[in-house]
């Protein structure tokens, strides 16, 4: 089956200072464009709630658009390239498509202090030769391209980090043919804070030594920072410190995850995971935490998408599922499990179960249910709330 992928390929850009200013300027407008209109839009819909049209769409935000850059106040908004202005608009319309589709948050005013960036989604190219990112309106950036890239370019977004390096994301399009894969073991993972995870084969995999380690170094400087005084030079020269090295744990932790990603997904034509809902659930505000939420996501995020381009089978377990009070030998559920339990004595078989490892069992087996009798190439049918508070009951006497 051809697939269409889109896979973004990010790179250094290092601007002359000539060419930051008129970055900076860039910045600056699209984030005008895109609070401009979120205040647009939140104020029609204050005054025409219950009308027959009572929101903005896209097309009404560009054609205010065109108005705005005719406007004396706002002339110099013609400076820009007016793709980027254009973008920003569809980013706010995405934003809300977000909000009112897929459970995300009202869309925020976009602040300076943050990530600064503007798209561009046509006319643009990258000089290999020259090892140039050409943009209209904006002289050749010199780029690094340290890697080949792939398919067709959709388009670029350039970027300020906080850290105070300049980069160019390309987006492209890439067809591929991908066949269901035949071969290879199946796998349940259970991701946690003890070992990041936990395979039902009982491979326990623990981040690197090194990524521990800058982590404790964010802590510190952390702290060192909220001692500084606000708008003071040390506390500025304290928070680009705190960005730099959030940059090197997000590096690190991106790598450690890739390849990581990429081993499963070779190594098994099914990988069946928990729902992420469910360690959310854990109160937990530690830094810690913070971590492990934010690489949990994105790691189930690559398995995901490195499965589909590589035809292994993905799923998800139910919501429901209590894949660590549940012995995956017997089916008992410990229903006094507490999160400090790293392992417990079944009532029902015996067993001294370890925690994660057992997780992994049931996440496995809950996978394997799921899919009987279903193409395994199909996305698996997930069974509605009632249904899987009795699947739950079921396991344990099929699973016997
Ligand atoms: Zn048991």
């Amino acid at each position: 089956m051809i697939k269409t992928i889109n896979k973004a390929f990010q790179y250094r850009l290092y601007p002359t200072v000539e060419q930051e200013k008129v970055l900076t300027s860039h910045f600056g407008q699209a984030r005008f464009v895109y609070n401009y209109f979120l205040r647009q839009r939140i104020d029609y819909y204050a005054t025409n709630k219950g009308q027959e049209k009572q929101s903005l769409n896209y097309h009404d935000t560009a054609k205010m658009l065109t108005e705005l850059k005719q406007q004396p106040d706002t002339v110099w908004l013609q400076e820009s390239n007016s793709q980027a202005l254009q973008q920003s608009l569809r980013h706010l319309d995405n934003a809300y498509n977000h909000f009112f589709n897929h459970g995300f948050k009202f869309p925020n005013f976009k602040k300076k202090s943050r990530k600064q960036s503007f798209s561009v989604p046509q006319n643009f190219n990258i000089d290999t030769k020259m090892k140039q990112l050409n943009i209209p309106k904006l002289t050749p950036i010199k780029i690094v391209l340290h890697r080949g890239m792939e398919g067709t370019m959709k388009n670029v977004t350039v970027s300020k980090a906080p850290s105070g390096k300049y980069f160019a994301s390309v987006l492209c399009e890439i067809e591929k043919d991908v066949k269901p894969k035949k071969e290879g073991k199946e796998t349940g993972i259970d991701l946690g804070l003890k070992s990041f995870l936990v395979t039902s084969e009982n491979e326990s995999i623990e981040p690197p030594k090194f990524l521990r380690k800058s982590e404790d170094k964010l802590k510190h400087l952390q702290q060192l920072l909220s001692r500084k005084v606000k708008g003071s030079n040390r506390r500025n020269k304290a928070r680009i410190k705190v960005a730099r090295i959030h940059e090197t744990i997000s590096n690190q932790r991106n790598d450690f995850l890739h390849k990581l990603s990429h081993r499963l997904v070779s190594e098994n034509q099914a990988i069946f995971a928990e729902d992420l809902h469910v360690k959310g659930m854990i109160k937990n505000h530690c830094l810690a935490k913070s971590i492990a939420d934010a690489s949990w996501s994105e790691f189930i995020r690559q398995v995901k998408y490195k499965s589909e381009w590589n035809g292994v089978y993905f799923g998800q377990t139910d919501r429901f599922f209590p894949s660590s009070k549940r012995c995956f030998k017997c089916g008992w559920i410990n229903e006094s499990l507490t999160l400090a339990d790293r392992e417990w004595p079944c009532q029902g078989c015996g067993q001294v179960v370890d925690r994660d490892f057992n997780a992994s069992q049931n996440i496995l087996q809950f996978g394997k249910l799921s899919t009987v009798g279903q193409d395994m190439s199909k996305p698996l049918k997930r069974p509605g709330r009632p249904r899987a508070i009795r699947r739950v009951a079921e396991l344990g006497s099929r699973l016997l």
